[in-house]
């Protein structure tokens, strides 16, 4: 694969109909191990400049996409440009119609409780073939999340939707990666809420 450095991370030179494509092989292998897609906003890209904590995680992270329209700009001004963007709310609406046609099951975890409720209705609505296994909003206490991810992991989703916000959805991902027992978890801000309407 090739990539171009945006401020020293590796972003993959692919588009998001091959972005997809990876991730429907990923889903498909049904992989023991948790495929974590991290789709790279300004913010991320600017905290990894100071915070290794976070660097790491992006390092180790399966994936990598180019989330909005400035971190594709630097690319072409740096003469090696990334295709197009992938921003995590339309990875999740692509991801939602192959899921679609697919059968796959998700499992979101994140934003208020009535965005998410909101959410549920309309991807239950939206996309009949999904199997939407469980939902829990984003303002728990630390208290909670052994039992948020042994419910998750007896649910096992093919994908973990976390929009908890960046980089605390990249953390949280991090975090439980070996005891989520998903195919794939992927932070996708506020997507829940784009959803929701
Ligand atoms: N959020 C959450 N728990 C928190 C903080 C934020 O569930 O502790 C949710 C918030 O309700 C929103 C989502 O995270 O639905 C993304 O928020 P934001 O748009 O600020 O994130 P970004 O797009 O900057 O990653």
């Amino acid at each position: 694969m090739n990539y171009s450095q945006i401020m020293g991370i590796p972003v993959p030179k692919i588009t998001m109909e091959e972005t997809v494509e990876i991730i429907d092989q990923v889903i498909t292998e049904k992989k023991a191990e948790l495929f974590h897609v991290v789709t790279l906003n300004p913010e991320i890209t600017m905290s990894c400049q100071h915070d290794s904590q976070l660097r790491s995680i992006i390092d180790e992270a399966g994936h990598i996409t180019a989330d909005g329209a400035g971190i594709v700009m630097v690319s072409r001004l740096k003469g090696n440009p990334l295709p197009e963007r992938v921003t995590g709310c339309d990875l999740l609406i692509h991801l939602l119609e192959m899921g679609n046609r697919n059968h796959w099951s998700f499992y979101l975890l994140g934003a208020s409780e009535m965005t998410s409720s909101k959410a549920a209705e309309e991807i239950n609505s939206r996309y009949p073939n999904i199997s939407l296994m469980g939902r829990q909003h984003g303002f728990f206490e630390e208290k909670d999340e052994s039992r948020m991810v042994e419910e998750i992991a007896a649910l096992s989703p093919d994908v973990l939707v976390v929009a908890l916000g960046a980089p605390k959805a990249e953390f949280w991902i991090h975090k439980f990666k070996s005891r989520l027992n998903v195919r794939v978890a992927i932070g996708v801000g506020g997507s829940l809420d784009v959803i929701a309407g």
